[in-house]
Parts: structure tokens; sequence; C-alpha cells
């Protein structure tokens, strides 16, 4: 196995030039860091959970990506517990984890083991220890992005990524690059955030007045909670996350609450609203609904964590039949397709494959960062799993604006990848 310490990566504060006895000391520091780490990971809310861990592994065999991990999170947990780091750092399990939550809400110990993932990756990056270079840059290549214009700008990540990977494979992103482009799905430029003093006052004023904020995001629904469940429940966190915001001129105390805007539309809306709103015949359309892994995970309290149904009551209401669909919860796999395509493109193709194979007609999704991998690479999911993935899929608000009769291009169905005219039976034109 190699050092914990990689060639040129030597940590400043860990450097002796008295100690001739390398092997001594490198097992010495790889307890020490080792020590920092899992510090650091108990530090986290419900970090100490970790030293319950049964060993059951339950985690490992919930993961969407163990069959691609040398070894799954249990392992990591084991590793750790024994003071093995360099069996941590040598592995990409974290780097393979795409943070679906599975583990995190079947482990009977309650560990917080997508959190754990998380920190894991942090502190690679952090003390130059990462041996998963896709991993590493990326996390590198978005840091500076989003330090530098407030936001992610996808272009820009990813050309920072392919050109410190391999620029060879940004060549093969261009026909996709250009696709979206040209249905305004893809900014050549970075844009800084605007207006930003409007922002605070905003959210300032949600805060003040007790309002709640709406997301249409899975990836944005779940950050929002966790920060406001993490910032209840652990005041040193809340303190320097709101000294952090006060020098920025802003101030959050934690308590807007987050809604996800399927919810609204199924719990506060209604049936009998919807229903009444639908003007076009859906009885033809066969949908599997996909709600992603976040949307329920790890937050319990809105759906099934692993069998949904808001979607499908909504989709019911509007009249078209709903396939059984048993991976409406499963991960498409979006955070590893770049850095990880193989791990990426078996998770989307499942979905794919199992929404074509159970007949449905279009697969409508409740996030929508989802469609761009179920869309964009179906010839090569396709050949991934060895099956035919071609089919339609639309937001699930785009679904609604079907049947409620709008016409297509009030629902932007043109700057869709995958064409839905067979199902409409007319031309969509923009
Ligand atoms: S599911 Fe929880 S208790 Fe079981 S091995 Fe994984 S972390 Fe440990
Ligand atoms: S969050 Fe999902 S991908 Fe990550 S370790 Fe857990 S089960 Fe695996």
């Amino acid at each position: 196995m190699n050092s914990v310490l990689p060639a040129g990566k030597e940590r400043n504060e860990f450097r002796s030039t008295e100690d001739t006895r390398g092997l001594t000391m490198q097992t010495a520091l790889a307890r020490e860091l080792c020590e920092e780490f899992l510090e650091d990971v108990y530090a986290l809310p419900h970090g100490e959970k970790l030293k319950q861990c049964l060993q059951c592994g339950t985690c490992s065999a919930s993961c969407p990506s163990g069959a691609a991990m040398e070894f799954g999170p249990r392992e990591i947990i084991a590793s750790l517990r024994a003071g093995m780091l360099d069996r941590v750092l040598n592995a990409k399990t974290v780097w393979l984890c795409v943070s679906c939550y599975s583990c995190a809400v079947r482990c009977p110990a309650g560990i917080p083991l997508t959190d754990v993932m998380y920190e894991l990756k942090r502190l690679e990056v952090d003390k130059g220890l990462a041996k998963d270079a896709a991993g590493e840059t990326m996390a590198h290549a978005f840091a500076e992005t989003v330090d530098r214009y407030g936001r992610n700008a996808e272009t820009t990540l990813l050309r920072k990524y392919f050109l410190r990977t391999n620029p060879w494979h940004a060549l093969a992103q261009i026909p996709l690059a250009i696709r979206l482009f040209f249905r305004g799905r893809l900014e050549i430029l970075p844009r800084k955030i605007k207006g930003l003093d409007s922002l605070h006052k905003m959210l300032a004023a949600i805060e003040q007045n007790g309002r709640e904020l709406a997301t249409v995001c899975n990836a944005c629904y779940v950050v929002l909670r966790k920060t406001n469940k993490y910032m209840a429940e652990d005041s040193h966190l809340r303190d320097d996350i709101r000294q952090a915001l006060q020098a920025g001129g802003m101030d959050y105390s934690g308590n807007v609450r987050v809604r996800h805007f399927l919810e609204i539309l199924v719990n506060d809306i209604g049936e009998a609203r919807i229903r009444s709103r639908v003007q076009r015949d859906m009885s033809g359309w066969k949908v599997a609904c996909y709600c992603g892994c976040q949307l329920s995970r790890p937050f319990d309290d809105l759906d099934h964590p692993e069998y949904p149904r808001l979607m499908e009551r909504l989709v019911e209401w509007l009249g078209a039949a709903v396939v059984p669909f048993p991976l409406a919860a499963k991960c498409c796999g979006g955070m590893a397709m770049t850095t990880h395509p193989e791990t990426g493109q078996v998770l989307t193709g499942k979905i794919l494959k199992v929404a074509s194979q159970r007949g449905a007609g279009c697969v409508a999704t409740a996030c929508p960062l989802c469609p761009i991998n179920l869309e964009a690479y179906q010839d090569k999911v396709g050949r991934a799993v060895g099956a035919c993935c071609q089919i339609p899929v639309l937001y699930f608000t785009q679904l609604m604006g079907i049947a409620f009769g709008l016409p297509p291009v009030e629902l932007a169905l043109n700057d869709n990848l995958t064409s839905l005219e067979p199902l409409l039976g007319e031309k969509v034109t923009s």
C-alpha cells in the first residue's frame, strides 16, 4: 500500500529534517492525520454517532455506486475507526459517492453517512491528500468558479476541469454543448449574480414575516433544509454561519420554512383545483414519475424515502397513466457523470431502461437538473446498460402545462433535448 503522504504533498507541519526513520515517521503521521480526520468527522452534526456503527453493512448494500467501489461505506467507517487512513485515501469510495442519502436513511445507528462522505472529500482536498485526481480537480474547479462569480457557471467549470485533466475529452463534449447552447440551456460566458442587495432584502423579509421559500430543484431543497436543520441543532455552526454572512452584510438565523414546488402543488393547491384546470385528454400518456434521490431523502417527512408518491398523485390528477416505476427515488448519478462517467452512465441507464421496460412513453422529473443526465447521454447510457434508453424526458410542470392545454412554445418544449412530438401528435416550434 502506498504511503499516506503522496510524493510532493508533504504537509509542512509534519516535515522534519532531523527525522531519518521515514517509515516510522510516516506511520506516525498517518495515525495523527487519521485522528485529525476523525475529530473533524465527529464534529459534524451527529458525527459522534460514527462510534456507534454496528458494521451491519446496510450502507454498502444500499449504495448505488457500490459495484464501482473497491469497498463500500461500511469499510470506510471501519478503516477510520481502526486508524487506517491509508486505506480510506487509497480507495475511490468517497469520490464515487453520488450523495443519494440511501445509506443515511437506512442506517440503523442513524449515522449521517452522506455528510461523512462530504467531510472526507473536503478534508482530503484541504490537506492535499486526495488520490482521486478527477474528484480533486473538480472540487478545486468548482470552488474557484463559485469564489469568482458567486455561483456555478457550467461552461467555466467544465473548461477548467477538462483543461486540467484531459483536454481531448472536452472535444467530445462539444456536440452536446452546441445542442444545449442553441436551446438556451448553456451560457458561454459566466455571469456574476446581480442585485445582491435586493436578494439580501428579500431573504430578510421572508424570515421576518414568517414566509416560506419555494424551490423547484431537489438539490437546493436538500441543501436549504439541511442548513436550517444544522443551524437549529448546532449553535457553534449557527454562529459560524451567521458570522460569515454578517461579514458580507447579510444575516440569517435559520427560520425560513423551505418547500419544494411539487409539494406545494399537491398539498396546498390540491386535487380539485388541479383537475379543474385540465383541458387535454391525457389518457394516452404513460408516465414514469422520477422524483430523484434528494426530494424524499434525507428528509422523509415529505414523502416515502424509497417509494415516493407525490408526483404520481399529481400525474393521476392530470388524467395520465402512471406506470409502476420502482426506481422513482434512485439516483441518476449526476454527480459522477463528469468525473466518473462509467459509474454515472450506468445509474442513469438503469433508470431509463426500467422506465422503457415498464412501458412508459416519457419520464417526468421533479428536479430540473436530472433531465440533463436523463436526456443528454441516452446513446452512451444505452450502451452502458445494454438496452435501448431512448425515451422523452420532461420536467413535471411541462407535463402539467400540456394537460392544461398551454401551447408548447410557452412550455419551452423545444428546449428539451428529447422530442415530445410523437406524444403530442403535433410539431413543436419555438
Ligand atoms: S449502515 Fe450504519 S451501522 Fe450499518 S455498517 Fe453502515 S454505518 Fe455502520
Ligand atoms: S450517499 Fe448514496 S452514493 Fe453515497 S455512500 Fe451513501 S448510498 Fe453510496
